[in-house]
């Protein structure tokens, strides 16, 4: 027999409380190594090749030789060792045939009604220059997700802006229309906004909530932190207007939880101040973090120490979450919640969302852009809402996107979770959507080694938690 060897891109161990794990990563698996597994393992790691023989020959009287080839043959199966005389095989180029389109989103008015100084929108304008979207392209948007998701029951719908409530006369007119067609259709209609809050009313709040959209309020903190950046044109901090806007909505809103999504910024970066404002004292279900690396303004850019400070406190509430989960108890902190169902599901992302896969934006003009992000953006669209998706070009760009053959993304072990990180900021900081988000793949290792630390844990001490509370989940980071 030839040499087996070791094929550490497919495998990453690791050590929870004494227990040996081995993370498969072409599978996004975790497997608990027994006495054998790890002592074959080590093998590996000391002789560069190893053969069934020196297998047997070093643990002779101490294993069984069928427990030792079968976990030989085991490791071959999981592509964790490769015959030495085999070059590693060459990943298919893989053909876009087909786009299971299921989520709208609306960039329904250009225009703000806050300036928040760090605010990413390509296409963000001041409210009296806010361009709004025709409700017929609005329609033209609905025919064309109905029409490429015609296998599908449920389609969604997003309300994107600028600031989506500063355009309900369209809002409101679109969801009678989507509801209507969605119904003729067979379908449901899953409708939600992202909003700053500030124009929500009784009335309004009422209306959302009886056509049950999914909201998300932009909301960066208590008063000193949310201040910082979310501001007036005038330059006002928003904090009062919004906390009180959300203490009614969160009063009154019965349909769906509602959750927060804050901006971390340099000087916005206590995490655990930040979600015990949101979560205990507001209200909030569940807050989600998003640490700002590569917007246009440099200023409001996270430099490698304000990140690693960022994480620091995302992992103290990751283990207040892995406390809460042995309790039962969901903590509310999304990003952690996000990865252990990318845990539990076994996720296999070959493309990092479903930006021009499941998902497309519209602009006002009626083009499809990959996602929200990039309405506005230079990068161009791929078709219209008129004339359709343009399934060749946009195949072209994922096919682009998924051969990350020449990247460090190949070997690199949260490949299937990362995918080479979002193309808006890989766009925004590096001109090309393609490029691996290396300012942070360290960091975003270190998070996924924390997860898999957390998901043994909840495992062991509480695997009901996983069945209670992780649902397949849709959200807009
Ligand atoms: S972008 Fe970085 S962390 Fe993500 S898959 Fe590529 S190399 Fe890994
Ligand atoms: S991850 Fe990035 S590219 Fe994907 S939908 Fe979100 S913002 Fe767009």
């Amino acid at each position: 027999m030839t040499g087996l060897h070791l094929v550490p891109e497919n495998m990453h161990e690791v050590r929870v409380e004494g227990r040996h794990l081995l993370f498969h990563v072409p599978t996004t698996s975790l497997f608990e190594m027994d006495a054998v597994a790890g002592d074959v393992l080590g093998l590996f790691h000391e002789k560069v090749t190893v053969t069934a023989d020196d297998v047997r020959d070093r643990f002779d009287g101490i294993h069984e030789p069928e427990r030792l080839a079968e976990t030989l043959s085991e490791f071959k199966d999981l592509q964790i060792v490769r015959d030495g005389t085999l070059e590693a095989p060459s990943p298919a180029p893989i053909k876009i045939s087909d786009y299971p389109l299921s989520t709208m989103v609306l960039n329904v008015n250009t225009g703000c009604n806050l300036s928040c100084t760090y605010c990413y929108k390509e296409d963000l304008t001041s409210p009296d220059k806010g361009e709004k979207m025709e409700f017929q392209t609005a329609a033209d948007a609905f025919e064309l997700l109905l029409k490429e998701a015609a296998a599908r029951d449920r389609v969604n719908l997003v309300f994107f802006g600028g600031e989506p409530l500063s355009n309900m006369k369209l809002i409101r007119a679109v969801t009678e229309y989507a509801e209507r067609r969605a119904a003729e259709e067979g379908k449901t209609v899953d409708l939600s906004l992202t909003t700053n809050a500030t124009l929500l009313t009784d009335d309004l709040i009422e209306w959302l909530d009886a056509h049950r959209f999914g909201l998300t309020i932009s909301m960066d903190g208590p008063r000193a932190l949310h201040d910082l950046n979310r501001k007036t044109i005038g330059g006002k901090g928003t904090y009062d207007v919004v906390a009180g806007k959300v203490r009614k909505l969160l009063e009154r809103y019965r349909s769906r939880p509602v959750g927060a999504r804050v901006t971390l910024t340099p000087g916005v970066t206590d995490v655990i101040a930040i979600h015990r404002h949101l979560k205990h004292e507001l209200g909030f279900f569940e807050v989600g973090f998003s640490p700002v690396t590569a917007g246009d303004m440099a200023t409001f850019n996270l430099n490698q120490e304000e990140l690693a400070e960022v994480f620091a406190g995302m992992k103290e509430l990751g283990r207040h979450y892995l406390e809460g989960a042995v309790k039962g108890e969901n903590n509310g902190f999304s990003n952690m919640h996000q990865l252990m169902t990318d845990l539990v599901e076994g996720t296999r992302k070959s493309l990092p969302c479903g930006a021009g896969l499941g998902m497309l934006a519209v602009d006002n003009e009626g083009d499809l852009n990959l996602c929200h992000r990039f309405t506005g953006s230079d990068l161009p669209t791929f078709g219209n809402v008129t004339d359709g998706i343009d399934k060749p070009n946009l195949g072209a760009f994922l096919e682009d996107m998924l051969d990350r053959s020449d990247k460090s993304c190949r070997t690199c072990r949260i490949r299937n979770i990362c995918s080479g990180g979002c193309y808006h900021e890989s766009y925004a900081r590096y001109g090309d959507p393609a490029h691996p988000v290396h300012h942070y793949c360290d960091i975003l290792r270190d998070w996924v080694d924390f997860g898999i630390e957390a998901y043994t844990r909840i495992m062991d001490e509480n695997p009901e938690f996983f069945t209670k509370h992780i649902e397949p989940r849709r959200a807009l980071p």
